[in-house]
């Protein structure tokens, strides 16, 4: 008999998933019908900031596969602008509801994937009956925003809240399109993901491109005219506004698995086990931005929201869907972006981290540059090591710096990965050439002087 695959949520970790078990499984062995609520499938979520800015121009370039595709290549059946709204375990059924014609359908399912991604924190206004205001999560929130950033009256002041990574690029992008910009942030500096020494380089920079940046600010609500958006109410007063955009992070979107029964763990998301198994619910798969995961440094479960991850996790559970075997071994919190030509990159624990999980710890910064120092091009990059004491085993990584500085964060991702320690990674063998990198390269200057401050 044919086996009935559910999936839930048609973007990275739920289409991953469907693909690898299709590859793996022919049609009449296993039949697939993915349920997604917005207009698309597989996009890029992360290139979203560039869409808005103009970068890249055309919209579908985000979309890897369409549901044609998916149909007439994967033989799997997408149904868009469809809702899943309960997932009853015991029948082994969904409901859904087509968002168009509010119809509602029943499916069975033997085997169901949960991937409904994740739901940006909104604050208690943005309820409000007010135009103008947007929360980036999916390409339709995205499409939603640039139909008003191109719609008559043309916005010309935006405010950004909340200084995340989404935040940041936000602003990045509204900059680009010539909109003045002020980022409002609650905390000491925008881009919280890395210390705060490491932040205020970012801050900097931001402001060198124009973004006004107040921090120390709330939010608590909004002004309008017409219905639209007119002012963002902060702690220091209102700011103009024609345009809001929210960066106030994402939590799982776990309020379908909740309703069913599904188990959440201590950091919100769905729990599963190793192979993207529901912790304890038989035939019930979950993976990306709505699940926990285990943080290889820390060894506790956390959210850590990407792309990267829940691409890797659907491909997990498609591949055992499909009958092979893989697991997901964890995370230890890689991240890269940028704003404008300066770029930040981050792997690991900061040091508010490494105090919570009770590690004791040095942590040093070195300055150096991308480059051999005569070599034309060379630019100033900032690295900052936080080692365990007295062990040196790496515990996080920092880098802000621009040409070739985010992606040097690979290199120490896979020393922590691997457990290195900083004695050990001053022994690495980089590659080094005068347009590359000086002769020591920012990696092991870092290395060296965080060997040095253990002091042993
Ligand atoms: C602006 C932005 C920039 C980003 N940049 C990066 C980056 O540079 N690097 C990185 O690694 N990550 C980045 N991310 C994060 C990355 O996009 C997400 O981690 C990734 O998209 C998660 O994939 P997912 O499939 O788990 O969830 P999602 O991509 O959120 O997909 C979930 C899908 O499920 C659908 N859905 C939800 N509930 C239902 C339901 N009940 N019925 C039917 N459908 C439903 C949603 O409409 C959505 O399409 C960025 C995210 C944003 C918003």
């Amino acid at each position: 008999m044919t086996e009935r695959l559910i999936v839930v949520g048609g973007d990275a970790a739920g289409m991953a998933a469907a693909s690898q078990a299709r590859r793996r499984r022919g049609v009449d062995d296993l039949e697939i019908v993915a349920f997604e609520r917005g207009h698309f499938t597989s996009y890029s979520a992360c290139g979203i900031p560039y869409w808005i800015s103009g970068l890249v121009q055309e919209r579908d370039a985000l979309i890897a596969r369409d549901p044609a595709t998916f149909r007439d290549d994967f033989a799997i059946d997408v149904r868009l602008r469809t809702e899943v709204t309960g997932i009853d375990l015991d029948r082994r059924e969904v409901t859904a509801r087509r968002l168009d014609d509010g119809g509602e359908v029943r499916e069975p399912f033997d085997t169901l994937v949960y991937a409904t991604g994740s739901v940006p924190n909104l604050p208690d206004w943005a309820d409000d009956d007010v135009d103008g205001i947007f929360g980036i999560q999916t390409l339709d929130d995205a499409a939603a925003l640039r139909a008003w950033l191109d719609a008559d009256p043309t916005p010309t002041r935006a405010v950004v809240v909340g200084g995340g990574y989404i935040g940041v690029e936000m602003a990045e992008a509204l900059i680009q399109r010539g909109l003045a910009v002020t980022l409002v942030e609650r905390g000491e500096q925008p881009m919280a993901t890395v210390d705060e020494d490491m932040a205020g380089l970012v801050a900097e920079a931001m402001r060198g491109l124009g973004v006004e940046i107040r921090t120390g600010v709330t939010v608590s609500g909004v002004e309008q005219r017409d219905g639209r958006v007119s002012a963002v109410v902060t702690s220091a007063g209102p700011v103009p506004a024609d345009v809001v955009v929210l960066g106030l992070g994402v939590r799982p979107n776990t309020a379908l698995a909740a309703a069913a029964g599904l188990p959440l763990g201590e950091s919100g998301g769905v729990r599963v086990d190793r192979r993207m198994r529901v912790a304890g619910v038989p035939g019930v798969w979950a993976a990306g931005d709505c699940v926990e995961t285990l943080h290889r440094v820390t060894g506790m479960s956390v959210h850590i929201p990407l792309g990267t991850h829940a691409n890797k996790q659907g491909r997990v559970a498609g591949i055992n869907i499909g009958g092979g075997y893989a697991t997901f071994p964890g995370v230890i919190g890689t991240a890269v972006t940028k704003v404008c030509d300066l770029e930040v990159g981050r792997t690991g624990l900061r040091e508010r981290d490494a105090t919570a999980a009770g590690f004791e710890f040095v942590s040093v910064i070195a300055e150096s540059t991308n480059r051999a120092g005569y070599y034309p091009g060379a630019q100033a990059m900032t690295v900052k090591l936080i080692a365990e004491r007295p062990t040196g085993r790496l515990l996080g990584a920092q880098i802000v710096g621009r040409s070739e500085a985010a992606k040097r964060i690979d290199a120490l991702a896979v020393a922590l990965w691997n457990e290195m320690t900083v004695d050990e990674m001053t022994a690495l063998d980089l590659g080094y050439a005068p347009p590359y990198a000086p002769v020591w390269d920012p990696v092991l200057i870092a290395a060296r002087k965080a060997v040095d401050a253990l002091d042993r």
